[in-house]
């Protein structure tokens, strides 16, 4: 995360935590909130709480072959977030997702749609790389989805784009293809999710990439952009 984006977030945790204290009936962040409070209506998630919850997070045996754990990144108050599977080579090395070939093909996508990398959030449905690359496994999954689903709840993204048919079935708990799930929207706890191809897959089958595009495109309608003119 950089300086500017810590920043960002630091502000908009503060303001959720001001917020929820107001709604308490608190009127200084000073204020000692009685246990019993805290315990009926708990303060917002905030990104960095759940990132400290996670730590060095050993929850699954992922942990053990990681070289950085892969949080997310983008505005903390992101109308758009993008979820895909995990963390590649070049995500564990850096500590960001998407950031291999993958990860520049995103860019240019979220660029089309006239936004950038710091107005959306960027996060995947498990953190650490799997070994080679495989599957993650459905305890790995168990084990690391609560923290998606808390970085969903303390964001509320208005659409989810769930990038390939890992993210995809996981999130809207299906087994149907990717082709028959992409280019529609779904619900997913008061959440619009639309899937679409994984950029990796995009990379060897460049022929989808207008299919991918027309997916965005229904997103962009979706958050009031303006479309490109056609030529
Ligand atoms: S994949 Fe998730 S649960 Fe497993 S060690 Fe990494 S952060 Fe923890």
């Amino acid at each position: 995360m950089t300086e500017r984006e810590e920043i960002k977030t630091l502000v908009s945790d503060l303001h959720d935590h001001l917020s929820w204290l107001k709604a308490e009936g608190f009127d200084t962040w000073k204020s000692e909130v009685p246990f019993s409070v805290l315990q009926d209506n708990p303060p917002p998630l905030t990104l960095r709480g759940i990132r400290a919850d996670l730590g060095d997070c050993q929850r699954c045996r992922l942990g053990e072959t990681r070289k950085n754990l892969v949080f997310g990144v983008g505005d903390a108050k992101a109308e758009l977030m993008f979820v895909g599977e995990g963390p590649g080579a070049d995500e564990d090395a850096e500590g960001e997702p998407f950031v291999g070939k993958a990860g520049q093909l995103l860019t240019k996508m979220i660029e089309a749609m006239g936004l950038s990398r710091e107005r959306v959030y960027i996060a995947n449905i498990i953190k650490c790389r799997p070994p080679q690359n495989r599957n993650p496994q459905a305890d790995e999954i168990a084990s690391c989805r609560p923290f998606l689903d808390q970085q969903i709840a303390a964001i509320r993204p208005k659409i989810i784009c769930a990038l390939g048919t890992f993210a995809a079935q996981t999130l809207l708990n299906t087994q149907t293809r990717i082709s028959d799930l992409r280019g529609h929207f779904h619900e997913r706890n008061g959440v619009k999710v639309l899937p679409t191809f994984h950029p990796a897959y995009l990379l060897r089958n460049s022929g989808e990439k207008k299919r991918v595009w027309s997916d965005l495109q229904r997103i962009m309608v979706d958050l009031g952009l303006p479309l490109p003119e056609r030529k």
